[in-house]
């Protein structure tokens, strides 16, 4: 591709077909392509691909040579290098997956300047063959930019830390004066910080933008059956979407994703056991088959840049609003409506305060990890809106957005403070009669006044607080139980049944329930209602893109994309490499009818107009 003098906005236009940038990208892009390092923060799907490819299309034309961009995705770096290649960008990977002899080639063509984004994993940039290479570009004044993707990997707080990151710092002082770019999706003040020290950014500048993700929808349902309320929602109101559902643990993948399979639903598993190559099968089904439902760990997710993910499904609760935020945010990267939906009952509050407690780490980080865990309870038990509590635990203000389950249908709520004050009174009263341990069950039994066998055996039918909550459902305690345990006013102490060996969490008294007791704390809790059943209209299409087509252009959407799919099978790619939904949609409805006509479309870049402009009108005309 040649230019007479690119700026960055003809390179967004003329090679990546988009009118104009998106929040901060511009400033970004100049700031790069002028020479500074920088640290981005953006959120999923944001755009921050384009931050590093612009700058290193201009600095390339401009003399500057290679853009280098480390990257921990290996499985990934063919689909991405393919999507350059699709809009004309000279574009390369050199990692494990390739041959010796295809290696050499690339590194020739690196050599000789033909280059201008080759993607490296860390692993083989800090090896002395590849830094030979790098000093030589660099003593030819041949390398224009380091932009080092998933910037996180550096810090050891998070799950995705990789040693070799670590290393990344002597790309400052072996290459002074090369411009360095480090992106990452993770927001937190203590990644961050670690992201400065760790890669000597400290003189970069920081584009920090909103973490706002306006297009996906948040929900949160109290979860009775999971999988009925999982199938349900997968089959009203995501029906041939692509998805990720994500569970706890690999048994529970597994299982979900035969279940979901039985009930006719494209549902692949993921998670760290299983085989690698089966593992890589799964990933490549998802990123080229249309409406795959991965169900899996957090394994699976990082670099996935799969645009048309339409949900996010957590079955269990994640262990912290970071991981909640970061997984949720995989859906809808293209902008149109998503959903992120999560099933969270009392079994995963009892789950979560489990897992720390007998975890291994020290107490102080323990407590860490509680008070994380408790921000993200506070969420699940909100009953005002997700986003702003969301984007309020990340640092920014904002008001009720209008598009999550509080806001769309704001809960009923029912002050359970009376009944929360008689559950604790029972469970003392209960506890300090007798040397035994209760369950939560049995506790219930005695506030509604129930006559079991439990109660007799025991007389708690002669305590005073015998029959007092009869008002209260089991629904309804349920709640105030999960509510008390989630704000630490009821605690779970773990006891060995002297019969049977087996071990049980029971409920008790906490500094906190004092507080409840004497009526200094109120307790709010949401109403408990029948899922509202949205279900799409019957004759509309399944595809949000399409949505607001009339029948016409929906006859040439379905046309357009039966060819794309020709055409990314044939290039080994994923279909929105070659067009996104949104880009068919909009010629769909446009119906060009020239070259000229479809130029304007947003999505096709010269290229792209070039290789497959006479095709797509082909198609649209057999559709009139
Ligand atoms: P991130 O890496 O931040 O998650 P990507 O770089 O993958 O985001 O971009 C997300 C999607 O948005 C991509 O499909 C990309 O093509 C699209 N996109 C990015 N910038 C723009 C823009 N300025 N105009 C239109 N679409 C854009
Ligand atoms: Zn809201």
């Amino acid at each position: 591709m040649c230019f007479l003098s690119p700026t960055p906005r003809s390179v967004l236009q003329e090679v990546f077909g988009y009118d104009s940038f998106r929040g901060p990208q511009q400033a970004i892009v100049e700031h790069v392509t002028a020479g500074g390092d920088a640290l981005v923060l953006m959120p999923t799907g944001g755009g921050k691909s384009l931050c590093y490819q612009i700058p290193a299309i201009v600095r390339q034309q401009q003399g500057h040579g290679c853009t280098i961009v480390v990257s921990p995705l290996i499985a990934l770096m063919h689909d991405q290098v393919g999507a350059l290649h699709e809009a004309g960008v000279e574009a390369a990977f050199l990692n494990s997956s390739l041959g010796y002899e295809q290696a050499q080639e690339v590194e020739w063509r690196l050599q000789s300047g033909q280059i201008t984004l080759l993607y490296v994993a860390p692993e083989r940039l800090v090896t002395p063959r590849f830094l030979g290479l790098l000093d030589a570009l660099y003593a030819q004044g041949q390398l224009a930019l380091f932009a080092i993707d998933e910037a996180h990997c550096v810090s050891q707080w998070g799950h995705d830390f990789r040693p070799e990151y670590r290393q990344l710092a002597l790309l400052h002082e072996r290459y002074a004066g090369v411009p360095r770019l480090a992106l990452t999706a993770t927001a937190d003040d203590l990644t961050r910080a670690d992201m400065v020290q760790g890669l000597h950014l400290q003189n970069a500048q920081q584009f920090i933008s909103s973490f706002d993700r306006p297009n996906i929808r948040y929900r949160i349902v109290e979860k009775k059956d999971a999988f009925a309320q999982l199938l349900r929602f997968i089959q009203h109101e995501h029906a041939g979407d692509a998805g990720v559902v994500y569970a706890q643990s690999r048994r529970r993948v597994e299982e979900l994703a035969e279940k979901l399979q039985r009930e006719g639903i494209h549902a692949l598993p993921y998670h760290a056991g299983l085989p690698p190559d089966v593992r890589a099968g799964n990933q490549h089904r998802f990123l080229r088959e249309e409406g795959v439902v991965m169900v899996a760990t957090i394994a699976f997710g990082m670099g996935i840049d799969k645009p048309d993910v339409r949900f996010v499904a957590h079955v269990d609760m994640p262990k912290n609003i970071e991981s909640y935020y970061q997984e949720t945010g995989r859906a809808g990267r293209d902008g149109l409506p998503a959903q992120a939906w999560m099933a969270y009952g009392l079994s995963d509050v009892v789950n979560q305060r489990r897992m720390i407690d007998e975890g291994e780490a020290e107490e102080a980080f323990k407590t860490v990890l509680r008070g994380k865990l408790d921000a993200l309870l506070t969420l699940a038990e909100a009953t005002d809106c997700r986003r702003q509590r969301l984007l309020a635990y990340f640092g920014e203000a904002s008001g009720p957005c209008g598009n999550c389950d509080n806001c769309l249908q704001p809960p009923a709520v029912w002050d359970g403070t009376d009944a929360a004050r008689k559950l604790l009174s029972t469970i003392y009263r209960v506890h300090q009669k007798s040397a035994l341990t209760f369950g939560a069950g049995h506790i219930m039994d005695v506030l509604r006044g129930k006559d079991s066998d439990k109660v007799r055996q025991y007389g708690h039918d002669g305590l005073s607080t015998f029959g007092v909550g009869a008002q209260y459902s089991e629904a309804q305690l349920r709640a105030v139980m999960r509510q008390l345990l989630a704000t630490g006013a009821l605690g779970l102490h773990k006891v060995t049944s002297d019969n049977s060996g087996h071990v049980f969490d029971t409920l008790v008294l906490t500094d906190a329930s004092r507080a409840v007791l004497q009526g200094q704390m109120q307790v709010l809790l949401r109403e408990s209602v029948a899922a509202a059943r949205t279900r799409r209209p019957k004759g509309t299409p399944a595809n949000v893109a399409a949505q607001d087509l009339g029948p016409d252009a929906q006859a040439r959407f379905i046309n357009l994309k039966a060819w794309r799919s020709e055409v990314a099978k044939a290039h080994d790619l994923p279909a929105y490499v070659i067009f996104h939904d949104a880009t068919l949609a909009a010629i769909a409805e446009q119906n060009p009818q020239s070259l000229q006509a479809l130029q304007g479309i947003s999505g096709i870049g010269a290229k792209k107009l070039e290789a497959y402009g006479a095709e797509v009108l082909a198609v649209l005309a057999r559709s009139q």
